[in-house]
């Protein structure tokens, strides 16, 4: 059984996100936990995360995947818009408590001409203030195609982000354009790529995929997602994701171009490409 979804709204609350999800044939989801590009988070309604927790065991969905707003960066070089980014964090994942034992997935930062290493020890110094170990949440970081001074592009920069934060509960989070687009060639050579994960990261870190095709060529570093099969990495990447033994066990979000009712159509298209 899959886990497909794709990134929900919300501000429709908790419990419609679900009736949401399962409308279009999903059985896990994202969604931003304040505004992507501002920083106001909603209310907290304790109702409606307990409706909707019983509805998401009622129908078997896999883990959600909170994605963290885009805006937050932890490793900016003013020092109080870097302390502004790590409140958001810390206020993130209490309130992720509220719905537990799901993920939270975040961009880990751009370092803004700081350098490499700075950015990892802000990042991780952010996160260290932020995490506790009562929280019932994985945080996850994301694996990113290297634009600008983007942290993440590489999986040695994730483990060292991981090393240096230390022993909470910590993953990524795998996006299919963002590591193509970084360099790595998921297309041809799928089972080197999470060799070389496993090598560095370690498979067992590994928590959820990001589905997207990509508009560009390997190494372009770009960033930009296309629907899946309409892109460069084509159909039959997305059909050996699907049946791959590690991956197709994980949580799969859609971040595709597309409205509703074309996730829905990709979910069913990636539903049929699962061998029997
Ligand atoms: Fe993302
Ligand atoms: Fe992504
Ligand atoms: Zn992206």
């Amino acid at each position: 059984m899959l886990y497909l979804g794709c990134h929900l709204s919300a501000s429709e609350g908790n419990l419609a996100m679900v009736n949401t999800a399962r409308s279009i044939g999903a059985n896990t989801f994202a969604f931003f936990t304040r505004n992507p590009r501002g920083s106001k988070a909603k209310p907290e309604d304790p109702a409606d995360c307990a409706a909707a927790v019983s509805a998401l065991k009622d129908h078997r969905f896999g883990k959600l995947v909170a994605h963290g707003s885009y805006t937050m960066n932890l490793c900016t070089a003013d020092p109080d818009a870097r302390a502004f980014a790590a409140q958001i964090l810390c206020d993130d994942l209490r309130r992720m408590a509220a719905i537990p034992g799901y993920f939270y997935n975040f961009h880990p930062g751009c370092h803004v001409g700081q350098g490499t290493e700075t950015g990892i020890s802000q990042i991780a110094d952010a996160m260290k203030q932020a995490l506790a170990p009562e929280y019932p949440v994985t945080v996850l970081l994301e694996t990113m195609a290297g634009k600008g001074s983007e942290i993440g592009g590489t999986f040695e920069q994730l483990r060292a982000i991981l090393d240096a934060v230390g022993s909470y509960h910590l993953g990524v989070c795998l996006d299919t354009c963002h590591v193509w687009d970084g360099g790595y060639d998921i297309v041809n050579d799928l089972d080197g790529v999470l060799d070389e994960f496993d090598r560095i990261v370690g498979l067992d870190r590994l928590c959820a995929l990001h589905l997207n095709d990509s508009k560009n060529q390997r190494s372009s570093h770009k960033d930009r997602h296309e629907c899946i099969g309409q892109g460069n990495l084509g159909l039959d990447t997305f059909r050996r994701i699907v049946n791959h033994p590690v991956l197709s066990k994980l949580p799969m979000i859609l971040e595709t171009p597309t409205d509703l009712s074309g996730y829905q159509e990709e979910i069913s298209m990636l539903r049929s490409l699962e061998q029997a």
